[in-house]
């Protein structure tokens, strides 16, 4: 079964991403709310075709922990990706001055399960792990979006600039190249999300858009830095070990998803009730860029 164009009503813009906007959509077929994402790529048909087989294998498999794939189709040199709507939308928008840490206990745990089905399950590596790309609804779920399960998207994708936050481990800004992209690389990634949903702050130097000298300066202080640490006052000896654990600078010392779902930080939230659902409503409700329009 194919979806196309022609069965959606457009609803409204939820965002703009580097390679095009995100949309609320409503598929009329099945009367459900959708996330559709237009990717503008500039390739041969060959290739787009090449994307959507790829991106077939998500029908395959499920995981409360990884955002729905409803389909896939092009038009022209756009794809359009449709996904479960997630009513809350990214975590960027949602962490306001920090997030306690009973709630990053949960968030956490969501992420590291969602990664470990994507490395079991399809084995594959998510390439993209960040809070933009940490999607949340008004139930309190958390879901991973954005990863790569096409090699033809990721290549077709990469040539493009990399924006001014950067969450890649050390290994791949010296490194450059994808062979030094293991799963590892998006365990440093994790730890940099949840430092910055503790914080509420991004931790490196922040450039001016596309300024050279700034984003020269954020690398070079990932790379030769200390890695940044959660700060004492609001977080546990535990939860300050995970993000140490996972910002340790060689990947090799990182650990791997099945040792950090046993880590004691997990453990000791894992039977607690942390009000998911009240913290996503508020969260919501306070939005940083909803207050900005009134
Ligand atoms: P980027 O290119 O920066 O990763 P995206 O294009 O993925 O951004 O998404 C842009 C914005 O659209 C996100 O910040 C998010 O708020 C919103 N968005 C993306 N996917 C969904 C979804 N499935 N449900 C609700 N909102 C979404």
């Amino acid at each position: 079964y194919k979806i196309n164009m022609d069965e959606f009503e457009l609803l409204e813009e939820l965002g703009k991403g580097q390679y095009g906007t995100v949309q609320k959509v409503f598929h009329k077929p099945t009367n459900v709310t959708m996330a559709m994402k237009e990717i503008r790529l500039e390739l041969d048909e060959a290739k787009l075709n090449q994307i959507l087989m790829e991106l077939d294998i998500l029908h395959q498999s499920q995981s409360s922990y990884i955002v729905d794939f409803y389909g896939a189709f092009f038009i022209e040199t756009c794809v359009y990706y449709c996904m479960e709507y997630m009513d809350a939308g990214s975590l960027d928008k949602l962490y306001g001055e920090g997030v306690p840490e009973d709630v990053l206990a949960k968030i956490t745990s969501a992420m590291v399960k969602g990664l470990k089905f994507l490395k079991d399950s399809l084995k594959i590596i998510h390439r993209d792990v960040k809070p933009t790309n940490v999607l949340v609804n008004r139930e309190g779920e958390v879901k991973l979006c954005d990863f790569g399960v096409s090699g033809q998207l990721i290549q077709s994708l990469a040539k493009t600039n990399i924006g001014c936050q950067s969450y890649m481990a050390p290994e791949r800004i010296h490194g450059g190249d994808a062979s030094t992209y293991t799963v590892q690389s998006d365990v440093w990634s994790l730890g940099l999300s949840m430092l910055e949903l503790g914080t509420g702050k991004y931790p490196y130097p922040v450039p001016d858009k596309n300024e050279r000298v700034g984003l020269f300066a954020q690398l070079s202080a990932i790379v030769q830095g200390d890695p940044p640490c959660l700060p004492e006052d609001n977080f546990s000896a535990e939860c300050r070990d995970f993000v140490a654990q996972c910002l340790n600078k060689k990947p090799q010392n990182r650990p791997t998803y099945a040792q950090l779902l046993e880590h004691p930080f997990l453990k000791k939230y894992e039977d607690v009730d942390v009000d998911m659902k009240s913290w996503a409503e508020q969260a919501y409700s306070s939005r940083k860029d909803l207050l900005k329009q009134s």
